[in-house]
């Protein structure tokens, strides 16, 4: 058997995929109650992919008929569960199991997967699909417990409180806040948004295709693809831009300020607002609604830095309480920790904890030396600043398909990525990041000691072409248990 862990769209990918190629004995394990992943959880106002869905979509399952550039959480989560359902995977998710610890039995030569409640799984090989966008981050604010209004995270919106004419304040202005925050301000009486590090925008109004676009790239051949080429060389352009600061940087930085500077009217909000820091060093925000939001009449910017959480809204460092009724947390998610705090176990009682302890690690993001057929999808360093991880999920799916082939043929138990090739791929690609916007401010994509665990330093095209085929001698084979030596 081999067990995929959730069910999102690496997940799934990983299914199809193997289920495609004579692995018929795939079982996803999810902890929600329905497939999705991130699509799933995050249904806050206005939830979408800025990733347009040309390219935010399977290359084996094209859309015509999408509705916008960029798809709504509920287009995205109906495209995926179709996907699943067409592929016949859909059937192969258990749902509501969380699965906290994976064991590799030597003796067995194979994994022992352990749930919440005590069930437990054998399997020949575990996907771990949970991605680096799960674990919901809070900052450490002294009396978070003590509001006594309302509260929730971006990814858990409370979608049974009523928001309207309510005072409402908002921590955190990333991609979540930015896509919410225009939704829900014309809607409450008064919205603070409390901002620690401006950013950098670019346009995006995203209104539904015209009839006319709609028809064309449905009915003419070639339209479709030809714009997810388009799409794909566009945002390989954008990790142009993050790769080269000093020089092509500058000209993202130019248009970006351009776009910001026609936005920006309010002098105050446009001073509090704007980013100091290098173009593309954390995440491009896509958003041609957000700014103006800021300059309601019913919202206010705070850049003062927050000092703690009262009974009855947010006090900032400067001594002043603003009064709320509900405190939305959009600060994210705890990225480092990837699948942690399931406890993951390889060969000689070897921890992923303590394989990690200096920041997360693996070939090509996938596999772990000590880890026999353990694969990680979304895993270290295969994050995108500019295109979508939808290429990334079907590469490593294909990757690992070929992986779990050779085990296969040879009759073998397991296989493993050699220490050394590890090591040497994981210093080529720290490399990779010199002299990058990446490197210029701290982000989400790097750890508490600034190596950057997150993200990819290249081009997609690169990632294409380094897991397309996955090279046997960068590996060694497992012998089965009953066997005497390695294969
Ligand atoms: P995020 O980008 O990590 O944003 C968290 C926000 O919380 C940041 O603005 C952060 O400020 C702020 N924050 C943290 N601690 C704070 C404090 N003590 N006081 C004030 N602010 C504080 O989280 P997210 O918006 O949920 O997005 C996470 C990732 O999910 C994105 O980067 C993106 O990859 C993905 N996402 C994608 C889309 C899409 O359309 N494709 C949409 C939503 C999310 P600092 O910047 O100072 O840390």
């Amino acid at each position: 058997m081999r067990i995929v862990i959730v069910a999102g769209f690496g997940g799934i990918a990983a299914a199809i995929e193997l289920q495609g190629h004579g692995f018929t004995d795939v079982t996803l394990l999810e902890r929600a109650p329905g497939l999705g992943g991130t699509w799933f959880h995050n249904t806050y106002p206005g939830a979408a992919c800025d990733v347009p869905s040309h390219l935010y979509s399977f290359s084996y399952a094209q859309r015509r008929d999408w509705d916008r550039l960029c798809s709504s959480q509920a287009d995205i989560l109906a495209y995926l569960e179709r996907v699943a359902h067409d592929h016949g995977v859909d059937s192969r998710v258990l749902s509501g199991v969380e699965v906290e610890a994976c064991e590799w039995g030597q003796d067995a030569g194979a994994w022992s997967v352990r749930a919440a409640g005590g069930r437990t799984w054998t399997a020949d090989a575990v996907i771990i699909a949970t991605g680096q966008l799960h674990r919901q981050a809070f900052p450490r604010i002294p009396g978070r417990e003590d509001f006594a209004g309302v509260a929730f995270h971006s990814s858990e919106w409370d979608h049974g409180y009523d928001l309207r004419g309510k005072r409402v304040a908002v921590v955190g202005t990333g991609a979540s806040a930015v896509q919410f925050v225009p939704e829900i301000a014309p809607e409450v009486a008064e919205l603070t948004v409390f901002q620690r590090t401006p950013n950098w925008f670019l346009p995006r109004k995203n209104r539904a295709y015209p009839n006319l676009l709609k028809q064309i790239v449905l009915r003419v051949p070639g339209v479709q693809a030809a714009r997810r080429r388009y799409m794909f060389e566009y945002t390989e352009t954008l990790t142009r831009l993050i790769r080269n600061p000093r020089t092509l940087g500058r000209i993202g930085a130019w248009r970006a300020a351009a776009f910001m500077r026609s936005q920006l009217r309010d002098p105050e909000v446009r001073r509090k607002a704007w980013p100091d820091y290098t173009f593309g060093c954390k995440r491009i925000l896509f958003s041609s609604w957000f700014l103006p939001a800021l300059q309601r009449e019913n919202v206010e910017l705070v850049t003062e830095p927050i000092a703690a959480i009262t009974e009855r809204g947010v006090r900032t460092e400067d001594g002043r309480e603003r009064e709320a009724d509900c405190l939305i947390w959009s600060t994210g998610f705890r990225t480092n920790d990837f699948m942690f705090p399931m406890e993951v176990t390889g060969r000689e009682g070897r921890s992923l904890r303590e394989a990690w302890r200096d920041g997360a690690h693996a070939h090509l993001g996938m596999t772990i030396p000590g880890f026999p057929s353990l694969f990680v999808m979304y895993g270290p360093n295969t994050n995108t600043s500019g295109g979508s991880i939808i290429l990334y999920l079907e590469q490593q799916a294909a990757y690992i398909r070929q992986a779990l082939a050779l085990v296969r043929d040879a009759r073998a138990a397991a296989i493993e990525v050699r220490p050394e090739v590890e090591a040497a791929s994981d210093r080529e690609l720290q490399g990779e990041f010199e002299g990058t916007a990446w490197t210029d401010c701290d982000s989400w994509y790097r750890n508490e000691d600034g190596r950057i665990v997150a993200n990819w330093p290249l081009y997609m095209r690169d990632y294409i072409a380094r897991t397309r085929e996955l090279d046997p001698a960068e590996f060694e084979l497992v012998a089965a248990p009953a066997e005497v030596s390695t294969v």
